[in-house]
């Protein structure tokens, strides 16, 4: 496919310049439109609403479909994914990986189970030195909802994110929710910016830049929808303490970070849930998200305003929360939620 750049100029290349993020790239787009055919087929009107098998065949299928493309282009990396192939493996599983097998082979046609179940199984990696976290389907609930969902990878460096990518199928210009529509891909690269292009596609690359509110009673905070996820009587304290005049938007996964970076959102904030005051972020849940914030010109800290710790693990057991802005309303955010006692 043809690549056009909006801007001119000979930096403007350089954030597609890597094998790693020219791959990252066209990875993601195909995860990201097999996760959208398994909705598509899957996700139907009568549907229970405990039935979770279309996302966990989602789930399981773009796993393994990234981790066979990693696997053949950057052999012996690690890959720290959020399934593993156990249940799969199980009597109880062989349904289900039946389904999983006729997804993945709609992009690798000879795909068999058990290998399937090998390429899943490889996301159980610990942290490396040179590490890629996936997460296939963040945003499971809206995945089921038919709200937001997104496929995330990031490529993390020692304990630096270098490279963080979002599919986001039902996001046009990075933004704007739009169901079934075009989609979109945000790619960003230390030191190179944050860009987007149309999921479905590709074409042209539009760089993103977050917004440039100042006062934080103009602030217009994202949300998690499900409520153990978040703390939504802490949220509503901070919008009374800072004045804040817009209700609170609730969405699923991190297409929030993708609203922030593309400045339709200006803070997005991860309070700890009253029921689960001990949890700590998953490293696929904020990676990509975080450095899509980071190059488009925004501020990513925890609660407390220290930065994101890549380095513990699969998890950020060193960070409460997380506080993502444009950068301007960082420090008054950060006065609020100690006001607040978050
Ligand atoms: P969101 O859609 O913003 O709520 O983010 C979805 C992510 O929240 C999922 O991928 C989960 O890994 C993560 N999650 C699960 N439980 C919790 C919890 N108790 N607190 C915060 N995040 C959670
Ligand atoms: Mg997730």
């Amino acid at each position: 496919m043809a690549t056009h750049f909006l801007q001119a100029g000979a930096h403007v290349t350089q954030f597609l310049k890597s094998a790693e993020a020219q791959f990252a790239v066209e990875v993601v787009r195909e995860a990201a439109l097999l996760v959208r055919r398994v909705q598509q087929e899957m996700v139907g009107q009568g549907m229970a609403k405990d039935d979770k098998s279309p996302v966990t065949v989602a789930d399981f299928a773009a796993q393994a479909l990234v981790s066979k493309r990693l696997a053949d282009r950057f052999p012996g990396v690690a890959l720290m994914g959020e399934e593993n192939a156990v249940a799969l493996r199980t009597d109880a599983g062989r349904e289900t990986l039946e389904q999983i097998t006729h997804f993945v082979r709609t992009a690798i046609p000879a795909a068999t189970p058990e290998e399937i179940c090998e390429w899943i199984d490889r996301g159980v990696d610990q942290r490396r030195a040179i590490t890629w976290a996936l997460d296939p389907v963040d945003g499971t609930k809206g995945f089921l909802r038919r709200e937001q969902y997104a496929v995330a990878l990031a490529y993390i460096d020692i304990d630096r994110v270098q490279i963080g990518l979002l599919g986001c199928p039902e996001l046009e210009d990075a933004y704007r929710p739009a169901l079934g529509g075009e989609g979109s891909l945000l790619l960003a690269v230390r030191g190179h910016g944050t860009w987007t292009q149309s999921l479905v596609h590709g074409g042209d690359w539009r760089q993103l830049r977050v917004s440039t509110i100042t006062a934080p009673a103009h602030a217009r905070l994202l949300r998690s929808v499900e409520k153990g996820h978040t703390d939504t009587g802490g949220i509503g304290k901070l919008v009374d303490s800072l004045a804040i005049a817009a209700e609170p938007v609730p969405m699923d996964s991190q297409a929030k970070y993708a609203v922030l970076a593309a400045g339709g959102g200006d803070v997005l904030l991860r309070l700890l849930s009253p029921g689960r005051p001990d949890y700590r972020e998953k490293i696929w849940d904020q990676a990509a998200g975080s450095i899509v914030v980071e190059e488009a010109g925004g501020r990513v800290s925890d609660l407390d305003g220290e930065p994101l710790d890549f380095s513990q693990g699969r998890t950020l057991a060193g960070n409460r929360g997380v506080l993502a802005t444009n950068g301007r309303l960082h420090e008054a955010l950060l006065s609020g939620l100690k006001q607040i006692g978050a």
